[in-house]
């Protein structure tokens, strides 16, 4: 799933390809241009996802969730 992050784009017609590897998404690009584009060769450009911090930002969330159920069974089950 990380390295999903190229988007192949037709050169030819408004078609993408959803996020890929580079292989998968090259290889997807070819697929759509033998379907719509016969004869043509493959062009358009390729897409590079930025790099996002969300990863650290949805586990540093579960850290806090984390925290928070464990501070609720702590006072819960205190004596
Ligand atoms: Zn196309």
């Amino acid at each position: 799933m990380a390295d999903e992050k190229y988007r192949y784009w037709c050169g030819e017609c408004d078609y993408r390809t959803p996020w890929r590897t580079e292989s998968a998404g090259a290889e997807e690009q070819i697929e759509h241009y033998d379907r719509r584009h016969p004869g043509t060769p493959p062009g358009g450009r390729v897409e590079l996802r930025a790099k996002k911090t969300d990863g650290v930002g949805c586990l540093a969330l579960l850290g806090v969730l984390f925290l928070l159920l464990l501070a609720a069974f702590t006072f819960r089950y205190w004596p």
